[in-house]
């Protein structure tokens, strides 16, 4: 049966992936709905060959240039963010992949959910900033949360046909990043062009710093508490530069299932489109001759505390996570913009979670509040 997609942040690397799944698949998949912030040339590019019912371009001043281009074509364009939940609501899409970046991807994702979409979810700062009630709302309203993570897809994969009950703990697998190797003199002058050169994987600009600083497994652990049900006691990171080696699950008994394959993210995109069959796949294979020596090692939570700061979050609750994250947002963008360093990006994360207010049972809307406070302090501290 075909799946018709509707892709919150078409333009970006994960939105251009899925675009690529779905082209290899057009019997299984058609593109629905296209959305992207102010990228009009590659959504207008995309819009043609894919003509999807609507577009969404959230930037206002990029609607006229989507119109024209589009006229005549049938395909509805609209502009603005507080659209975007109600075009992958509609009746035309069965599933919506939230490939957004940061906290703006949570409130089209809670409407796709509550109107009974299902959801391939790359966008993980939705669960970590309100996993508890995306979860929650995911299971009222009978909707699967599919990980595209890779690691995510990894421990998914490795779950299937598993009692979560049985499970003992998970490991996260890192690549270290480009500064993995990186003496902590020389991590201090790091520049947001050395942390661009993702060694594995290549990315959007705001994951490749996470990944960095390693913050990105921070997200990556709260995000899989979330998606797997788990204490943050059985979630743990372990480095393993070549990155075949996608996550890993030990079982109650002692055994561990891993999940391999190349770094090549249409590989998850894929799995979370299509489950649970699995499509044919041309990419490349991974060769083990080629690859004699798998490596492990654990991250060095010296050099890079944003991790130990993000667990710490995790293991306290609350609405720290919504903090962490709106605080990390503005770091990272500061950092990009040259307007701090590496080492303050951690500093104006720490300080944010020391001064913002601390909720224990947060709903929707102390989220959107805690979001909003964070990013003040944190702008306050750039
Ligand atoms: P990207 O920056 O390449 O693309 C982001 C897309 O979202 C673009 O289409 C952009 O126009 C749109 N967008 C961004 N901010 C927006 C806003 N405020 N309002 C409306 N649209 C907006 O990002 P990416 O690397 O594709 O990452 C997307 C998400 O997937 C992130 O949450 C990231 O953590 C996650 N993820 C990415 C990868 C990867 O390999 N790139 C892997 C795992 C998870
Ligand atoms: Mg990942």
């Amino acid at each position: 049966m075909m799946k018709r997609i509707g892709i919150l942040g078409s333009t970006g690397s994960i939105g251009k992936q899925a675009l690529e799944v779905i082209a290899r698949h057009p019997a299984q998949f058609s593109a629905e709905v296209l959305t992207a912030r102010s990228n009009y040339t590659v959504l207008i590019e995309q819009a043609l060959r894919f003509r999807p019912s609507s577009v969404v371009i959230t930037d206002e001043s990029c609607r006229e240039a989507v119109q024209s281009a589009l006229a005549g074509t049938g395909i509805e364009v609209r502009s603005g963010s507080s659209c975007l939940g109600e075009v992958v609501s509609g009746d035309n899409v069965d599933m919506v992949l939230t490939a957004m970046v940061g906290f703006a991807g949570l409130m089209p994702t809670i409407c796709a959910i509550k109107a009974g979409k299902q959801i391939a979810l790359a966008n993980k700062e939705t669960l970590v900033v309100a996993g508890d009630l995306v979860t929650q709302l995911a299971r009222e309203n009978s909707v699967q949360i599919l990980p595209v993570d890779s690691e995510h897809s990894a421990i998914f994969q490795c779950l299937a046909g598993e009692r979560n009950a049985d499970v003992e703990k998970i490991w996260i697998t890192a690549s270290g990043g480009p500064f993995r190797a990186f003496s902590a003199d020389k991590l201090a002058k790091a520049t947001h062009t050395d942390a661009l050169k993702h060694p594995t994987w290549n990315m959007g600009a705001k994951i490749t710093i996470d990944s960095a600083t390693l913050m990105n497994k921070g997200l990556e652990a709260i995000e899989a508490k979330w998606l797997f049900g788990l204490e943050p006691d059985q979630i743990d990171v372990v480095v393993h530069p070549q990155s075949v080696v996608h996550s890993l699950v030990l079982f109650l008994d002692g055994s561990i299932k891993a999940q391999l394959g190349l770094p090549d993210m249409r590989l998850p995109i894929q799995y979370a489109l299509s489950y649970p069959d699995r499509l044919p796949g041309s990419f490349p294979r991974f060769s083990f001759t080629e690859f004699p020596a798998l490596t492990f090692e654990s991250p060095d939570l010296l050099r890079f505390p944003n991790l130990t700061i993000a667990m710490e979050v995790m293991r306290k609750g609350g609405n720290l996570a919504c903090i962490m994250n709106a605080a990390n947002e503005v770091a990272v963008d500061a950092f990009l913009n040259d307007r701090t360093g590496f080492s303050g990006m951690t500093r104006i994360i720490e300080k944010t979670l020391e001064k913002a207010t601390f909720i224990e049972n947060a709903g929707l809307i102390d989220y959107i509040e805690s979001d909003f406070e964070a990013r003040s302090l944190a702008l306050s501290f750039v």
